[in-house]
């Protein structure tokens, strides 16, 4: 799935949607985690195809389990905020967005920052992008969706990938199914087609 250009353009330049399109390469995310095993399972098969990737992560998740955080690191992956507590910008006054944020900040280190659920207001958009590159992407697999099967995912994948493509998966409890299943056939559908793996 992607997101309508009207939404991108009402949005401007203050969000990363693309990256630039002259370069044959895509930009993996994985939200949500560290989860125990998941995000392992990820790690796995990252390594395994050679392919650096970017984790949006959650602080709580990351303050549970910081060994875990680290390996992603160390795997030379990088990281981004996802908030501590997964908040919805929509529902969340701008005070204390930005506190969350910056609890997580405290753990995470990251420059990159993406709202949870894409939600972020106008007013949280000018506060956080003083200190953040507010990043969204171009295809949202759904790979969270369990009435989706992975072959969905899959074809959601191959239908909306092109140069400079943000692909968001999840590595959560909600997108183990999916995301176990379609990645490795997705990253030998992009590595066929010529893309080059960059991180953000
Ligand atoms: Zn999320």
């Amino acid at each position: 799935m992607q997101f309508p250009a009207c939404l991108r353009f009402i949005f401007g330049k203050d969000l990363l949607w693309r990256k630039p399109s002259e370069a044959k390469s895509v930009y993996l995310t994985f939200d949500d985690g560290p989860v125990p095993h998941i995000t392992a399972q990820v790690l796995a098969l990252l390594a395994a195809e050679g392919v650096r990737a970017t984790f949006f992560c959650v602080g709580q998740n990351v303050e549970k389990y910081p060994e875990l955080f680290a390996e992603i690191k160390r795997q030379g992956h990088s990281v981004g905020n996802h908030t501590f507590n997964h908040l919805k910008g929509f529902r969340t006054r701008t005070e204390n967005y930005l506190e969350n944020i910056k609890k997580a900040d405290k753990l995470i280190q990251s420059p990159l920052f993406r709202p949870p659920h894409g939600q972020i207001t106008w007013r949280q958009i000018r506060a956080v992008r003083q200190n953040f590159r507010i990043i969204m992407w171009d295809i949202i697999t759904c790979d969270y969706d369990r009435t989706l099967s992975p072959a969905a995912v899959l074809s959601n994948v191959k239908k909306y990938s092109r140069n400079g493509s943000i692909v968001v998966f999840h590595d959560s409890m909600k997108a183990q199914k999916n995301v176990l299943a379609a990645l490795p056939a997705a990253i030998r559908f992009w590595k066929t087609e010529g893309y080059e793996f960059k991180v953000l």
